[in-house]
Formats: C-alpha cells, structure tokens, sequence
C-alpha cells in the first residue's frame, strides 16, 4: 500500500484541511474538532480512505478519524474527502503507536482494523495491530462496551488475533472466516480497496468483533 516519494505529500499533510494537526491538543477533546458532539469512531491503517469515506456518509451521527502512518497513502484519502459534503470525517498522519498520547480514556467508540499489515517476522510481531501490546492500548482509550472490528485475508494473522485476543482476556462477540458467504455479518459491510482485491482473487475474508474483558457485560452492539 505505501505509494514511495510522491512529491508535495508532506507539505500537502501541514495545510490540508482535512487533516488534523498537532492531535495531541485534542487529548480528551476531540469532539471539539468536529462541528456536532457525538460518537467517535476511528480507523487505524486507513490507506486511501474508500472504507471510511462511505461509512462518514453512511452515518452522518457519529464523528470519523481515518489514522494513517505514511502520507503518501493518505494522499489518496484526502483527494476522496475534498469531494465529500459532510463535515464528520477527519484524517491524521501518525502511528498508531502512540494512541495514548492523542486519546484520553473512554474516548472512542469504536475502531476498526481493516486487512492490517501482516509483520510476518515473529521479532515484529508487537507491531501487528492486533497483537497484545495494540490490545492494551485499545483498553485504554475504548469507552465502555466499545469494540474493535477486524477484517483481513491472512489466516495465519487472524489466528493470532484470536489467540492475542484470548490471551489478553478479550471477549470475542462475533467471527466468521467467510464474511461474504456469511449474510448476518455481511448485512452492510464496506469493502475496502484491499477486501476488493482480496477477494477478487479467491480470498475468503474473515471478520471479528470483540471487546475489553469478558465480565463487563454491558456492550452495545
Ligand atoms: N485499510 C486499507 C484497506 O483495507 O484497503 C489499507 C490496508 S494496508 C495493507 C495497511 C495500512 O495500514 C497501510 O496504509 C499502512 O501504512 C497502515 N499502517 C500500518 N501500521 C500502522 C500504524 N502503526 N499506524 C498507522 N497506520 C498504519
């Protein structure tokens, strides 16, 4: 996905205005960013922006942070949005490693995670968005009954995700490895530019929902 040295992308990031700058200001107050105080919903390793491009449009009640790391990506993102008409979609260049730093507790509603980075190296494991060390961070930010959603085509990635899942006391609310042949969880599902190349090729895709703690009770999906 990382489009390398498209030229301007950088200077583009500072003066766009859809993207937000200097998020950590925002700390606890995000919703002051967006003209209406509702929901925040964000996405990590948003790439060119098709997913959540049509869900901001799709519900206009909940406010939407697309979260990328390379700007040549969200370059991409940021041509979609100028044609939009609506003010509940926002993007930021930043690694999603430092989520704390930009997110107070509570804060988010709901994140997705949408056929991230496989990292197959077991040394590289932690950067996977869905390992424990990403779990933690979740916790911390996810307003109670908030959930995480995650689609991929890597099977051996989606297995551990499961594990992590578990290991780190998760509870899993949902799962199927064929998304498209399963019509309760397909109801209304956004492919993303990757699901459509995916499975164009024959890829089964596999989705899971799954939120901190087993003993909360109180989801809201
Ligand atoms: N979600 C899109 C889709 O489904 O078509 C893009 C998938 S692409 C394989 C993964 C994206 O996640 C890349 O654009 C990558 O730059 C981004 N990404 C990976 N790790 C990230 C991180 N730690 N913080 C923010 N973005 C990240």
């Amino acid at each position: 996905m990382r489009l390398r040295n498209i030229p301007g992308a950088k200077e583009e990031m500072l003066k766009n205005p859809f993207i937000v700058q200097e998020p950590e200001t925002h700390r606890g107050r995000w919703n002051e960013v967006y003209p209406n105080r509702q929901p925040l919903e964000i996405e990590i390793g948003c790439g060119k922006g098709r997913f959540l491009s049509e869900l901001a449009l799709r519900n206009p009640d909940i406010n939407y942070l697309g979260i990328e790391k390379f700007s040549s990506v969200l370059l991409r993102a940021l041509e979609k949005r100028a044609e939009m008409e609506c003010t509940n979609l926002y993007y930021l260049r930043f690694d999603a490693e430092e989520l704390e730093n930009i997110f107070d507790k509570g804060e988010i509603g709901k994140i997705y995670l949408n056929f991230s980075d496989p990292w197959p190296k077991a040394r590289h494991h932690k950067r996977r968005l869905t390992s424990r060390e990403f779990l933690a961070r979740y916790q911390k930010i996810l307003a109670p009954g908030g959930v995480v959603e995650f689609k991929t085509d890597n099977t051996g990635l989606f297995d551990f995700s499961l594990e992590e899942a578990e290991s780190a006391g998760w509870e899993i609310l949902a799962v199927t490895r064929d998304l498209h042949r399963n019509p309760e969880m397909n109801a209304g599902n956004i492919m993303t530019e990757y699901e459509e190349k995916f499975s164009l090729l024959g890829n089964r895709i596999c989705k899971l929902i799954m939120r901190p703690g087993k003993e909360d009770g109180k989801g809201t999906l």
